[in-house]
């Protein structure tokens, strides 16, 4: 007998009913026809709209709540979030457009990231984005845009930090790093911000992504507020937009535990407090992306083919890394694990196998699930891929092999 790999917790974000996955309110294989086809993604409005009103209820009153679009950039998501979330982030600019067409006032838009060229800028000038500058070429080339357009910018620092949020997925700070301005030349920086016809807003520090821990959470939005603190004294005028980031992870994996709120709220109060006197008129912003809508979301994919080699069963479908990488374990993982994955037309069917669910393309890399217990499998079923509503399709390469295309839904 094959050994299974380590199982899940029961995800509960879906109802199961009569043995079935339920989403947007329908069965899933009735979600199917109506589709018409599989591969698909599944996005739920309603348990995005519950996860933001938790975060609302659970976070300090004046926390200001931005999505931070690239996790998820399908424009009938976005413009569900923009009426939820007080702004929306952006790293390009095809996702300022997605942004703008919400209708949201632009100062509510912020855009990053490293390698703007002048038509992104131009553009952002234009929009009246904030744009938060990553180097001190980018801004000399904001000022002479802007100065060519007859347009003061609105700008915010990006902060490189001198420290890094512990234990996350994705470090995106501390050390050298092409995100941002090291924290010790921003000084220099904001002396020649002074210098410039730029409307400066303040700054935007994110030290990590993916992160389950709330004392590594806490400790970075500590060192957070007091970097802005001391980098506030330099500004040519007082700050009144500060992004501290986000870095609240969602659980993926086998034995991993739901981010607890709870402690890192209670600390952004206290922070709130200590800090709100040398900072009375600062939108203070949290950025958002997986924790909003990765649970949301699901990935569905038909059994094409089961076939057994030596001792174990492969169960063929018609999805894969393609259009999911990251469930693939390809999207920067180190060790591959399971995504939860369930059977979703038979979800509670009490005979067990033990099966790698494995994708169309000719590569070994093509993995769904190694070794799942789940239930006997035939042809036809539907394979559910679990917290698919971030960094899913958008992060994936969907021309590789040239298969057909997935689609989208919000149900
Ligand atoms: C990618 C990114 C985010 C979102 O990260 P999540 O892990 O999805 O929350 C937020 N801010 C910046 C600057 C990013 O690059």
């Amino acid at each position: 007998m094959t050994k299974a790999a380590p199982q899940h917790t029961p995800m509960s974000q879906f109802p199961i009913i009569d043995n079935e996955l339920h989403i947007g309110g329908m069965p899933l294989s009735r979600l199917a026809a109506r589709v018409g086809q599989t591969p698909f993604y599944a996005y739920d409005r309603q348990v995005i709209s519950r996860r933001v009103a938790e975060l609302r209820s659970t976070l300090p009153d004046d926390i200001h709540l931005h999505y931070a679009i690239k996790a998820n950039s399908m424009p009938v998501v976005v413009q569900h979030l923009s009426g939820l979330t007080d702004g929306l982030d952006v790293a390009s600019l095809g996702e300022m457009k997605i942004a703008l067409d919400t209708g949201i006032p632009a100062e509510k838009i912020s855009f990053a990231g490293p390698g703007k060229n002048d038509t992104e800028l131009s553009a952002a000038i234009a929009a009246g984005v904030i744009i938060n500058m990553e180097s001190e070429g980018e801004m000399e080339r904001i000022a002479r845009l802007s100065d060519k357009l007859g347009i003061t910018p609105n700008v915010a620092v990006r902060i490189n930090p001198d420290f890094e949020l512990k234990t996350s997925g994705m470090k995106m700070s501390g050390g050298p790093k092409p995100f941002g301005i090291d924290a010790e030349r921003v000084p220099r920086v904001l002396g020649r911000i002074g210098e410039l016809n730029l409307n400066f807003k303040g700054f935007h520090i994110f030290s990590g992504s993916q992160n389950l821990r709330p004392e590594a959470l806490i400790e970075a939005q500590t060192k957070t507020f007091e970097l802005a603190s001391r980098m506030a004294e330099h500004a040519p005028s007082p700050i009144s937009w500060l992004n501290i980031g986000g870095g609240f992870g969602i659980p993926y994996f086998p034995g991993e535990q739901p981010l607890d709120l709870e402690p890192v709220a209670g600390n952004l109060e206290q922070l709130l407090e200590r800090y709100r006197p040398e900072m009375p008129n600062v939108e203070i912003v949290i950025e958002l992306g997986r924790y909003l809508v990765g649970e949301a979301g699901i990935y569905v994919c038909s059994v094409i083919d089961i076939k057994r080699s030596r001792d174990e069963v492969f169960v063929v479908t018609n999805g894969g890394l393609h259009h999911h990488l990251a469930a693939s374990g390809n999207f920067g993982q180190v060790i591959r694990k399971n995504y939860p994955v369930c059977l979703g037309n038979r979800v509670e069917d009490e005979n067990l196998a033990c099966v790698n669910i494995v994708g169309p393309l000719c590569t070994p890399l093509d993995i769904l699930a190694h070794r799942m217990e789940l239930p006997v499998i035939a042809i036809g079923d539907l394979i559910v891929v679990y917290q698919s509503g971030a960094y899913g399709l958008r992060a994936s390469p969907q021309d590789f092999l040239s298969h057909p295309a997935t689609i989208e839904v919000l149900v």
